[in-house]
């Protein structure tokens, strides 16, 4: 038996109540195929359905053709055409049949959304566009319907913990460059829940407004940085939830003290010619990361800094000293230890580390719940998730609008629920 074409998209794209008419390909002048057109035609003996309730209804009249883009067929770009009736629904009047190949305007078949989107997960947008013989923005469209499928389709129950942060992308300071996120960060389900622009306290608000009522009153674990607005948000909306500030932004607060310390000291050093100014050259990394860390001939240079009187040594020592408040079992031995390093460094002639210390005094109940909260509330899961964040924001440039952006940050880190099997090409 000879293989048609019209056999393989029966195996893979049966639709019933429509049949493959007529398949024509189509040729560049040098004989290269150009595209392929798939006309698509009802079913005689099958009537068309309803678009809103799926029921079976009279046939009104004929809309004028349009074409769908479907999956490209070895490579070549390939068009569905067919003409819509419309029906006359004793519930709903008359509106257009049920395509199942189509949703709304969109000029693309579910299939070939599915497609794009999936690729759009391993390659940039840009990239899935030009592999697949289409545009940026059919690509976007698709990654679009794809996400917005995904939301209206995902269950939140069972969310015991979120982690609240607040994400910069592009280039300026603006506030509209800001964003902020919420994170499922329970050990079994980590993910982007919501994503919002600005950084403010109605932006919070907004964000556990479209997580729902539900959702918020069942939270057991909250985690964020010190940010005010979040604070006073989560303090109002999500009281019963154990409030922890997370391991993550508290390190991240007391490095950038001593990198403070390290440039302010630097440039003094270096304005005045001193020789000393030597040892803070190329230090930055190997003062910020956990000592343990810093290996070989690296760890030999931060010794030698740290012999020195130098004051970037003294911040480092205090830097250091706070790694031990992590490893606390009690909330008792913590807040302990707690008053004696920020007594420590209110005393240290270190401006930026004073700063650190009355900020840290400043929330000392919130930074307990960590104690609390213990083993239950993993920072890393926010630090992880920012990471994959950047990642995609960085690939930004294809991104001419925010909510581009906003759409491939559900796509990648939202782990939605993705449409039926019967438009898997990949
Ligand atoms: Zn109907």
């Amino acid at each position: 038996m000879q293989l048609q074409v019209k056999t393989i998209l029966n195996a893979i794209q049966r639709f019933p109540g429509f049949v493959f008419q007529d398949i024509r390909l189509h040729r560049h002048p040098d004989g290269r195929p150009r595209r392929i057109e798939i006309a698509v035609e009802a079913h005689g003996g099958i009537p068309a359905k309803c678009s809103r309730c799926l029921q079976p209804a009279p046939g009104y009249d004929r809309l004028p053709e349009r074409s769908w883009l479907f999956v490209p067929l070895w490579g070549v770009v390939t068009w569905f055409h067919y003409a819509a009736r419309r029906v006359s629904c004793p519930e709903h009047g008359v509106v257009v049949e049920h395509v199942p190949w189509s949703d709304g305007k969109r000029p693309i078949t579910l299939a070939m959304m599915c497609f794009l989107s999936r690729w759009a997960r391993r390659l940039s947008w840009r990239e899935t566009a030009r592999a697949f013989h289409t545009s940026w923005d059919c690509v976007y469209r698709s990654v679009q319907w794809f996400v917005q499928w995904g939301l209206a389709h995902r269950k939140l129950e069972g969310v015991q913990s979120i982690g609240v942060d607040e994400i910069h992308w592009g280039k300026s300071k603006r506030a509209d460059n800001f964003l902020t996120v919420i994170y499922q960060i329970d050990s079994h389900c980590r993910r982007l829940l919501w994503v919002g622009k600005r950084r403010t306290k109605a932006t919070l608000r907004r964000g556990l407004q479209a997580l729902g009522q539900e959702v918020v009153q069942g939270l057991r674990f909250v985690c964020s940085d010190m940010w005010r607005p979040y604070l006073k948000v989560l303090a109002a909306k999500v009281g019963q939830a154990l409030h922890v500030l997370d391991r993550f932004h508290i390190t991240s607060h007391v490095n950038q003290a001593l990198d403070q310390v390290r440039r302010a000291e630097s440039g003094r050093l270096r304005a005045a010619g001193q020789p000393q100014a030597e040892h803070l050259k190329h230090m930055r990394w190997k003062l910020l990361r956990r000592f343990s860390r810093v290996r070989g001939r690296a760890r030999g240079q931060l010794r030698q800094l740290l012999r020195t009187k130098l004051a970037t040594a003294r911040a480092w020592a205090l830097k250091d000293l706070f790694e031990h408040f992590w490893t606390y079992k009690s909330v008792r031995g913590a807040g302990e230890f707690l008053g004696y390093w920020t007594w420590r460094a209110l005393r240290s002639r270190l401006e930026p580390m004073k700063k650190v210390a009355r900020t840290l005094r400043a929330h000392e109940s919130l930074l307990m719940n960590w104690f609390k909260a213990k083993g239950e509330v993993s920072g890393a899961a926010v630090e992880g998730l920012n990471n994959k964040i950047r990642v995609v924001t960085r690939r930004s440039y294809g991104f001419r609008t925010y909510e581009a952006m906003e759409i491939a940050l559900y796509h990648t880190l939202g782990r939605l629920p993705e449409p039926e099997s019967t438009h898997r090409f990949c």
